[in-house]
């Protein structure tokens, strides 16, 4: 736990300010990910990778790929609808989905889902899990077609103070580390947005060879087959919630979905155009 810069006051792990005076105190996952023993973790596991690249000769192309992981962004995949409600009006708001349930502004999942939902977020950010929105690293603006055909890329200086990065996906993290109540997460699997090249050095190097190419960067960084089971990405997790202005731009197909998905899709264009955001077809 840290204290208030101005009145002293113990802020709890769980809190974005001071609940004495009301002093912003940083967002609790980046607060997390800045602790002295995760930084030293990630630190000794993106030097192994650097150690690994050396003896396996691929050291150069592993200095190009670590420099190309500091201009990744946080992508949200979402569908024609949702993009459609979140472009037309300047007021809306992203929600997660404890907030949304909460609001109720949408119905639960199915308990089972809804149980797994819950039980992996407050394992992993306790009651501050409902201000958690997920987002996936990538390269090249697309995310995980399995959650939306439309890549949602967000600005980073809307998320660059208040985000931080895991392994794997939340779901999948808790599952390999056996997280149970009780058991803390190991340590270096989580990093601030300035260090999110570390991470991913550290998760990916291994997977470098010395024919590994540049083009081939994005699909290693995300690898996304439609199925939720199998993508594999490092995931964003961003603190609170954001509103349109937050979005850089839009990735997707025109020429997929039924032809209401179509016209949704030719009002998201416009409203995209108004506001100044690109439309990237692909
Ligand atoms: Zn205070």
């Amino acid at each position: 736990m840290i204290n208030c810069k101005i009145c002293g006051s113990t802020v709890p792990d769980s809190e974005a300010v001071c609940l004495t005076c009301g002093t912003p105190a940083g967002t609790p996952n980046v607060r997390s990910a800045d602790r002295p023993e995760e930084l030293q973790a990630l630190e000794e596991r993106y030097r192994a990778a650097y150690e690994t690249a050396r003896d396996g000769n691929y050291l150069s192309i592993l200095e190009e790929f670590d420099k190309a992981l500091k201009q990744t962004h946080a992508v949200i995949n979402v569908d024609v609808e949702f993009l459609h409600f979140f472009t037309r009006n300047a007021r809306n708001l992203y929600t997660t989905y404890e907030r949304a349930v909460e609001g109720q502004m949408r119905k639960p999942a199915l308990l089972e889902f809804d149980q797994k939902r819950r039980a992996v977020g407050g394992g992993l950010f306790g009651s501050y899990a409902r201000e958690i929105s997920y987002a996936a690293l990538s390269l090249d603006g697309s995310g995980p077609q399995s959650y939306g055909s439309y890549a949602m890329k967000l600005r980073d200086i809307a998320i660059r103070n208040r985000a931080t990065v895991l392994e794997n996906n939340s779901y999948d993290f808790v599952q390999k580390n056996d997280l149970k109540p009780g058991k803390n997460p190991p340590l270096g699997y989580v990093a601030s947005w300035d260090n999110r090249h570390k991470l991913a050095v550290a998760k990916l190097g291994e997977f470098l060879t010395p024919t590994t190419t540049v083009d081939d960067f994005p699909k290693l960084l995300l690898s996304s087959a439609g199925s939720r089971a199998t993508d594999e990405f490092i995931e964003v997790l961003i603190y609170g919630t954001f509103d349109f202005n937050a979005i850089e731009s839009v990735k997707g197909s025109s020429t997929i979905g039924s032809r209401d998905d179509r016209d949704l899709l030719r009002m998201v264009k416009q409203h995209l155009s108004r506001a100044g955001k690109e439309w990237i077809e692909g």
